[in-house]
């Protein structure tokens, strides 16, 4: 897969304004092969060590994937895995103090970007 070259707007809500400061997009792509994996909304300043389900704005299939995930199904819905090696990226979890689904990042998974750009530029 390719990373999107849309540009994607925020989502704002209770969580985000619980987060406070801006929202960005986090293109996530697998340590182990490089294959862009995601774009996420992060809420906040701090480290990712999460990602919520609602929170994963492409591609479009785990988008759809997402949407029937909440906190009473995200432990039947399997791990993130990366769609070319299957390299686990995040474990099922509920954020408790907002019974949120989420997926808790296996640490040295993934590589962040700010971009798709940023993305390609790495490559060459
Ligand atoms: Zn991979």
């Amino acid at each position: 897969m390719e990373f999107p070259g849309q540009k994607f707007k925020p989502t704002k809500d209770r969580f985000s304004k619980a987060r406070g400061g801006p929202s960005k997009f986090l293109y996530i792509a697998c340590e182990n092969c490089d294959e862009p994996t995601m774009v996420y909304q992060k809420d906040g300043p701090g480290r990712l060590l999460r990602c919520y389900a609602d929170r994963i704005v492409w591609p479009p299939e785990l988008v759809d994937q997402q949407r029937e995930v909440d906190a009473t199904t995200i432990k039947e819905a399997g791990a993130l895995a990366c769609g070319s090696c299957e390299s686990i990226l995040g474990t099922p979890m509920i954020y408790k103090q907002e019974d949120r689904a989420a997926y808790r990042i296996v640490p040295g998974a993934i590589q962040t970007f700010r971009s798709a750009e940023q993305y390609q530029a790495r490559q060459e």
